[in-house]
C-alpha cells in the first residue's frame, strides 16, 4: 500500500486539462466527489518496475489480495509496459480515500465502456470487501481492479508531472491522497 501526504491543499479541487474525449470523464469524476481529476495522455504515465520491490517486500497485503501482483497470473510491471502503449488517453483521479477512489474510477470505466471505449480500464486498488476473500474466490471479480503501482506505475512521478500533491507519509495519521487511473482508449 502506498500512502500519500497532501502538500498543496489549495490545488485539491478542480481540473486543469479537461479537453478532448476524456474531458467528460473529468467532469464526471468531479461530480462524484473527486478532489481533482486530470485528462492526460497515456504516454504521460510514468513507469518504473521498482514498484514491484515495494509491493513484494514490506507490504502487509502481499499474498493476501486478489488484485495484488502476487496473485496467480497477475500482470507484471514489465508486461504492463506493452499494454499501456496501446492506450492514448487516460484520466488521473485524485481522492481523499481509497473507497471513493475505487468507486469513482470504476464508474468512469463503466461510462467510457458504454460510450464505446471498449478497452476502458480502471486502476484503483481494491477495497470492496473489508477483508479480501483470498485465498477463497474473489467475491466481486467484475469490479476488482489492481492498483497503479501493482502494474509498475510510479504514482508519485505521475502525479507530480501533473502538479498534483503527493509525498511520503511519516505515519498513517497524516492526510492521505489516493490516486487512480482510468485508461480510456
Ligand atoms: S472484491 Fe473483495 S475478494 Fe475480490 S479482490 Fe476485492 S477485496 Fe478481494
Amino acid at each position: 500500500m502506498l500512502l500519500f501526504k497532501d502538500r498543496h491543499p489549495s490545488r485539491m479541487a478542480g481540473s486543469r486539462k479537461a479537453g478532448g474525449k476524456a474531458g467528460r470523464y473529468v467532469a464526471m469524476a468531479l461530480e462524484m466527489g473527486a478532489a481533482s481529476a486530470v485528462a492526460i495522455r497515456a504516454s504521460e504515465v510514468v513507469l518504473d518496475p521498482r514498484t514491484y520491490l515495494k509491493c513484494m517486500y514490506g507490504c502487509k497485503d502481499w499474498g493476501r489480495n486478489w488484485t495484488c501482483p502476487s496473485a496467480p497470473g497477475a500482470i507484471k510491471p514489465w508486461d504492463f509496459k506493452n499494454i499501456l502503449k496501446r492506450y492514448k488517453s487516460a484520466v488521473l483521479v485524485h481522492c481523499p480515500d481509497k473507497k471513493s477512489s475505487q468507486k469513482i474510477s470504476y464508474a468512469l470505466e463503466r461510462q467510457a465502456f458504454v460510450d464505446g471505449h471498449y478497452f476502458a480500464f480502471s486502476l484503483s486498488d481494491c477495497s470492496l470487501c473489508d477483508q479480501c476473500a483470498h485465498p477463497e474466490p474473489c467475491r466481486l471479480p467484475k469490479q476488482a481492479r489492481p492498483a497503479m503501482q501493482a502494474l509498475g506505475i510510479d504514482v508519485y512521478a505521475t502525479a507530480r508531472r501533473q502538479d498534483l500533491p503527493i509525498s511520503t507519509l511519516k505515519n498513517e495519521n497524516e492526510t492521505q491522497n489516493w490516486y487512480s487511473l482510468v485508461l480510456i482508449e
